[in-house]
């Protein structure tokens, strides 16, 4: 890299969202970490990596906004933003709540605009940016049971080919990356018996590591992946083929 540059990654203390974190601190980014409420895992996870974290809730536009000026003053404006965090609320739709459709849609969703949108302007005005958004193999393929998180993670595809196209000219990608089945608390949530099934359907045999999605996250910052933007990176096991 030229110059440090400063990654935001929501969801940034756990899971998926923290492999990312410390992949793009190896890689010599000033990183900054999002969280919404375990206090208990950010600060372990503050104290294990030395990553500066920072509480607010996603699905809240003016938390976001207050957020973000925060991480701009402490760590630097922010050149690559990882929209990770995410939640589940399963159930079948003739049983779902509006409260359950909304959780997920608020998180997964309105995050897109509220992580966004405060500091997309200060992208185009320095030329450089990188957005990586998190969507999910059942928003390509739709999962019975999860018809809000199919819909929200399905938005979040054509928010960033809209996006992709109104900035590409500032020198800002927009990029997809939609895992398959990775082993964390999200997935380790489901029911044993279930996850096996689930396990059976994947051709590699087994469910993925969030470093193998950090690992893409990488190559997407990266100075020199410029010329990819409006794309979506499936990674799956091979379980979907987009
Ligand atoms: P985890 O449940 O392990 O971690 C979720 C992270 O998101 C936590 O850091 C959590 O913070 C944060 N978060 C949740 N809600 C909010 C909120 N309202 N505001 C701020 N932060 C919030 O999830 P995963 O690592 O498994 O998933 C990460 C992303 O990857 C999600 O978008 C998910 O949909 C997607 N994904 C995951 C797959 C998987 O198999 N695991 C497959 C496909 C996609 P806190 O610790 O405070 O709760």
């Amino acid at each position: 890299m030229t110059q440090e540059r400063v990654a935001l990654v929501t969801g940034g203390t756990r899971g998926i969202g923290a492999a990312i974190s410390k992949g793009l601190k190896a890689k010599g980014y000033k990183v900054a970490a999002n969280y919404g409420g375990n206090d208990e895992a950010a600060n372990a996870f503050k104290a294990e990596t030395g990553i500066p974290v920072f509480k607010f809730d996603v699905g809240d536009f003016a938390a976001c906004e207050a957020g973000i000026k925060a991480v701009e003053a402490e760590v630097g404006p922010i050149d690559v933003l990882v929209n990770n965090a995410g939640i589940t609320r399963d159930g079948a739709f003739h049983k779902m709540t509006f409260e359950k459709w909304q959780a997920v849609i608020r998180t997964n969703l309105d995050s897109m605009f509220t992580c966004t949108r405060p500091l997309i302007e200060g992208m185009r005005s320095r030329n450089f940016g990188r957005i990586i958004l998190i969507s999910s193999i059942n928003g390509q393929k739709g999962q019975a049971g999860q018809t809000n998180y199919s819909a929200a993670k399905a938005g979040v595809i054509g928010f960033a080919k809209a996006l992709a196209q109104e900035n590409a000219n500032k020198g800002i990608t927009v990029n997809v990356i939609a895992p398959g089945y990775i082993a964390t608390d999200m997935v380790m949530a489901v029911p044993e018996d279930i996850r096996n099934k689930i396990i059976a359907t994947i051709p590699t045999g087994r469910l993925g590591e969030a470093e193998e999605i950090a690992r893409a996250v990488e190559y997407l910052a990266a100075e020199d992946s410029g010329f990819i933007t409006g794309s979506t990176l499936t990674i799956n096991g091979g379980q979907y083929i987009a």
